[in-house]
């Protein structure tokens, strides 16, 4: 008698016990705080030894109660076991898969159950998420016309997007080149105005399409077809002859500027670390110009033509295609994409327009070199000097001394290498440096726009 009391006991604190269980753990991973048209729902729950007895997703909505997910089919497809523990499900949760979804409020309940006192009892816990549904796509109108594209140049656009808490830009082919607030570039008022740079990079398609594009944080997205014009460039080959005499003194300079490459300089390894340097570190620093460019300020800092260098000539074209060749041989190709300027040693090398300095110091290829930033995804860079003046974060003013020349990194001899960048790909300067440009492809539609002076 006295034993099956105990023994009642014993249950009656496990059941008791088993009900105070915690049930599964459920984190609501996507979405955040929208439902569009094609959202998806990725969920992790979690229970020691993975073990559910009940899992199930809705959307509930104006009373309608919408069922995304169940261990029971025919919905328990897109859960993955991650691990002995977690469950992962991932299922469309927009529009697309629950048609009577709505704009407006809806809510995401979660119900997951794990069996304790060997399945006598269930422990269960339910997540619920506040959510709005979006189902219009953004509008995108553009607003400036006249949309003439040199290849290899860049262009400007102004345009308007509807709600304005969506995200925009042009995309031209693979690129994709944001939009700033109208603001950014002095418009006033409309607070859906948004400005957009944007390039038809040397080595793309004279064809390629160039659309204005908008996504709202639902993930609905819209691509509108820019009305545009381009023009052909003829780009220039040239073969330049890569000598003895010029490896001896680069590449010992290299490997010592850049140690982490562990550069070979033996008389016999020049060539082929010249190869590296040429086609490695290019590609590198390259991808290093594109890094700056996402610290681009929200501003643009300036109104007028870009700065060319005083009394400075012209050596090589931008995006000269070159054969490199050493001991009579086609030893590598690559595109210079810059201006070279011809200079004597040491002279002061000026900012071409107001900027923020992204990089001041060693940068591979471009030896000791000065990245400005000019706002809105505009950049300069001024390679090969031998010295900078001016520290990162510094604002300069337009033909400020910034350093002084030299040849340092691949450079056979003084001369400035200058690019003006656009999110950090190489864009043709000499559209910068021509006023009547300016005028036409970006202060025209910035006062067609409503700009303020
Ligand atoms: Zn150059």
């Amino acid at each position: 008698m006295a034993v099956s009391i105990l023994a009642l006991l014993i249950v009656g604190v496990g059941w008791v016990s088993a009900g105070r269980a915690a049930g599964p753990d459920i984190r609501i991973r996507q979405p955040g705080d929208f439902i569009g048209q094609d959202t998806t729902l990725d969920l992790a729950v979690e229970a020691p030894d993975g073990l559910l007895s009940a899992l199930d997703v809705t959307v509930e909505q104006g009373g309608t109660s919408f069922p995304v997910y169940s261990l029971n089919a025919p919905l328990n497809e897109g859960a993955t076991q991650d691990s002995a523990e977690s469950l992962y499900v991932m299922r469309p949760i927009g529009r697309s898969a629950i048609a009577d979804l709505r704009t407006g409020d809806a809510r995401i309940v979660v119900r997951a159950a794990r069996p304790v006192l060997y399945g006598f009892r269930q422990a269960e816990s339910v997540v619920t998420k506040d959510v709005q549904v979006r189902l219009e796509s953004p509008q995108v109108t553009v607003l400036s016309t006249f949309h003439y594209v040199n290849h290899g140049g860049a262009e400007l656009v102004v345009y308007r997007v509807a709600p304005d808490d969506v995200t925009s830009g042009v995309r031209v082919g693979e690129q994709t080149y944001p939009g700033y607030p109208g603001s950014a570039a002095g418009l006033a008022g409309d607070a859906g105005v948004r400005v957009a740079f944007f390039a038809l990079l040397h080595d793309q398609d004279l064809a390629t399409p160039i659309e204005v594009v908008a996504e709202d944080p639902a993930g609905n997205t819209t691509a509108v077809p820019l009305d545009h014009r381009v023009f052909p460039k003829a780009f220039a080959r040239s073969r330049i002859t890569i000598d003895d005499r010029f490896l001896s003194r680069v590449i010992p300079a290299m490997a010592a500027a850049n140690p982490d490459l562990n550069l070979a300089t033996a008389p016999e390894a020049l060539a082929d670390s010249f190869l590296r340097v040429n086609r490695d570190l290019r590609r590198q620093n390259n991808q290093t110009l594109v890094e700056l460019a996402g610290r681009t300020a929200s501003e643009m800092f300036w109104r007028d033509a870009f700065q060319p260098l005083g009394n400075a000539s012209v050596e090589a074209g931008f995006a000269d295609y070159r054969t490199y060749l050493h001991d009579g041989e086609e030893i590598d190709q690559q595109v210079h994409l810059g201006f070279d300027l011809a200079v004597t040693a040491q002279v002061p090398i000026t900012a071409a327009q107001r900027g923020r300095v992204l990089h001041a110091g060693n940068l591979g290829i471009y030896g000791t070199a000065v990245v400005l930033d000019h706002g809105l995804g505009v950049q300069s860079l001024y390679a090969h000097l031998s010295s900078v003046e001016v520290a990162p974060d510094e604002l300069v003013d337009k033909g400020a001394v910034i350093g002084r020349s030299g040849m340092t990194g691949l450079a056979a001899g003084d001369h400035l290498h200058f690019t003006v960048l656009l999110q950090g790909q190489a864009v043709n300067p000499v559209e910068w440096w021509d006023p009547k440009w300016i005028q036409d492809r970006v202060l025209r539609k910035l006062d067609e726009a409503g700009r303020v002076r």
